[in-house]
């Protein structure tokens, strides 16, 4: 088996890669957010997920002050390595406004928006 070498990813131009997490039991995608290099080893090192707050311009360990984490069971990344998939374990809801899962909002073929699913606090 080949070593994983981080720098065979494909970052953009802010040295930045998109992120999918997936809750690995239910196979239900929870969100999207944004790894650096840094993030990448950090997550794949510590089995913590941890992203990169282009907002904050800093490390964010997810959950790390809502207690909401995620555990790595699997880092997957795609053909062309500029995209990852990241089976986890996750504690609570995974979307800042509580609901489990951030694709909660969906655009019907009349294009009438519906939110489907409810805020569980
Ligand atoms: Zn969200």
């Amino acid at each position: 088996m080949a070593q994983f070498d981080v720098t065979s990813l494909k970052f953009d131009t802010e040295g930045l890669i998109p992120a999918i997490a997936q809750d690995s039991e239910s196979g239900e995608i929870l969100m999207m957010a944004w790894m650096n290099k840094d993030a990448v080893q950090q997550t794949i090192k510590t089995g913590k997920v941890t992203y990169w707050s282009r907002s904050r311009g800093e490390l964010w360990v997810k959950g790390l002050t809502s207690g909401n984490t995620q555990q790595l069971v699997s880092f997957r990344f795609d053909c062309d390595r500029d995209c990852l998939l990241l089976k986890i374990v996750q504690k609570g809801p995974a979307c800042h406004t509580h609901r489990q899962s951030c694709f909660y909002t969906e655009v019907r073929d009349n294009g009438e928006i519906e939110l489907m699913s409810p805020v569980d606090k």
